[in-house]
C-alpha cells in the first residue's frame, strides 16, 4: 500500500503537516531504538537543486522520531570519496546541520553476506547502518540516465561505499543485472519504511543536473517496489521503461499494482524524461541470428553520454570516475571511447556542470521518430 499526502512547499509548517499525516507509518518505532535515515545525498548540492532529500522533511521526520524516543542518524555515501571530511562538506551544502539528527561520520566498510541474493551474495557496504535497529529509506524522486528514474529502490545504492560504486557498474554493466543487484540490496537491508520526497522532483538531465519541477507530494510505503510503481506513474513513466520495476515484477515483489485514483491529478504529462532504450528492432528478425542482430542494432541506437562542449570546464572528473576507463582528456575536453563505454552514466551523474547528457545518437532519433 502506498500513502501520499500533499505538501505545497518546504516550509517547516508544510513539512510537519505532511509528515504528521503519515504518522501511522511510524507505529513500529520504540523508545531507545536507533533509527538510520538513508537519505539521498548524491552529491554536495543546495536543497534548491532538487538533487537531494530536502532537509526540511528530514528535520520534521527527525522530530517525530525523537518524540517517540528514538535516536536518529542521517547518512548516505555519495558518489566519489567516502571520507568523514567529504561527508561533512556534503551535509553542509545539503543543509542538514539543522535537522536535529546525528549526521553519520562513520566511514567504515563492512562485508555483507547474502546467500539468498539473486546476483549479490556477498558485498562491501557502508558500516554505519549496522549500528541501526531500523532503517528508513528517504529517497528523492528524480530522472536517471541509466535507470530512467531514481526513487526508493535505486536509493539504496548509497549503501555501497562511493569509492566502490564504479566496481559495481563494471560488475553489472547491463541495466537488468544492475536492477537485480538493486533489488537484492532492498531485500538485504529491508528498511522498515520508504518515504519519497516528491515535493520538488527533478526532470531532464537527472539525477544531478536536471531541472527542479513541482509535484507537491510526500509518499510513504512499507514496500519500495509499490512506492516506485506509483512514483513512476506520477512521472509519466511505464514499468517497462524502468529496469528496477521489471526486476521487481519478475520476482513478484510488486504487491499493490493498482494506481490510487486520487493521485491522478498529480500525474505529469510532459515531464522531460531521459531517452529510453529502443526495443524496436528486437523482434523484427526471426531466429538466434535475428536476436543477435536486434541486440547489435539496439546497442547502436541506445542512449549514450554526450558532451555539451560549451558547459564543460575541463575538470577531468568524468575521466577519473569512469569505471571502464573509457574517457580520455584531450585539449581539456573528454573524449569517450564508445567501444569501451558500458553506459553506466556515472560521468553524466557526477559532472559538476551538467556537461554530459544521456542522448540517443542522431540515427536513433531518425529511426524511432
Ligand atoms: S566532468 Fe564535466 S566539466 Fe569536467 S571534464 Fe568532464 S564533462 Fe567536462
Ligand atoms: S564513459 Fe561514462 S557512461 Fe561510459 S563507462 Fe565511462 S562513466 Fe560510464
Amino acid at each position: 500500500m502506498v500513502h501520499a499526502v500533499p505538501c505545497t512547499d518546504y516550509s517547516p509548517q508544510s513539512c510537519e503537516t505532511a509528515l504528521n499525516a503519515l504518522a501511522d507509518t511510524l507505529d513500529w518505532v520504540r523508545p531507545g531504538m536507533t533509527v538510520g535515515i538513508k537519505a539521498n545525498l548524491v552529491h554536495a548540492a543546495a536543497p534548491e537543486a532538487a538533487a537531494t532529500t530536502h532537509p526540511a522533511l528530514l528535520k520534521a521526520l527527525t522530530r517525530m522520531l525523537h518524540q517517540r524516543g528514538a535516536r536518529v542518524i542521517i547518512g548516505d555515501s555519495p558518489g566519489g570519496l567516502y571520507t568523514a571530511a567529504y561527508l561533512q562538506r556534503v551535509y553542509h551544502l545539503c543543509g542538514l546541520e539543522d535537522t536535529g539528527a546525528e549526521l553519520n561520520l562513520d566511514v567504515s566498510i563492512a562485508q555483507a553476506s547474502y546467500p539468498e541474493g539473486k546476483v549479490l551474495k556477498s558485498f562491501p557496504c557502508t558500516g554505519w547502518l549496522n549500528q541501526c535497529d531500523a532503517i528508513i529509506n528517504f529517497c528523492k524522486l528524480k530522472t536517471h540516465g541509466m535507470m530512467a528514474m531514481t526513487g526508493a529502490v535505486k536509493n539504496l545504492f548509497g549503501t555501497i561505499p562511493g569509492t566502490i560504486k564504479p566496481e559495481f557498474h563494471f560488475r553489472f554493466p547491463e541495466p537488468m543485472d544492475f536492477a537485480d543487484m538493486l533489488v537484492d540490496l532492498q531485500l538485504y537491508w529491508k528498511p522498515r519504511l520508504h518515504l519519497a520526497d516528491a515535493v520538488m522532483i527533478m526532470e531532464g538531465n537527472g539525477p544531478t543536473a536536471g531541472t527542479p519541477h513541482f509535484l507537491g507530494l510526500v509518499l510513504a510505503s512499507r514496500n519500495p517496489f509499490d512506492l516506485d510503481q506509483v512514483c513512476a506513474r506520477l512521472m509519466g513513466l511505464k514499468p517497462e521503461q524502468i529496469p528496477t520495476q521489471q526486476a521487481a515484477l519478475a520476482r513478484g515483489l510488486v504487491q499493490t499494482p493498482d494506481f490510487p485514483e486520487e493521485l491522478l491529478p498529480y500525474c505529469q504529462k510532459d515531464l522531460k524524461l531521459p531517452p529510453a532504450k529502443s526495443t524496436l528492432f528486437r523482434s523484427l528478425l526471426p531466429g538466434k541470428a535475428g536476436v543477435l542482430a536486434g541486440k547489435a542494432i539496439a546497442e547502436l541506437i541506445s542512449p549514450r553520454p554526450t558532451l555539451v562542449p560549451e558547459r564543460c570546464i575541463g575538470c577531468g572528473k568524468c575521466s577519473s570516475l569512469c569505471p571502464a576507463h573509457a574517457i580520455e582528456m584531450k585539449d581539456k575536453k573528454p573524449r569517450i571511447r564508445r567501444r569501451q563505454c558500458i553506459r553506466c552514466f556515472c560521468c553524466q551523474e557526477f559532472c559538476p556542470k551538467g556537461a554530459l547528457e544521456a542522448q540517443r545518437p542522431p540515427i536513433a532519433r531518425i529511426l524511432t521518430h
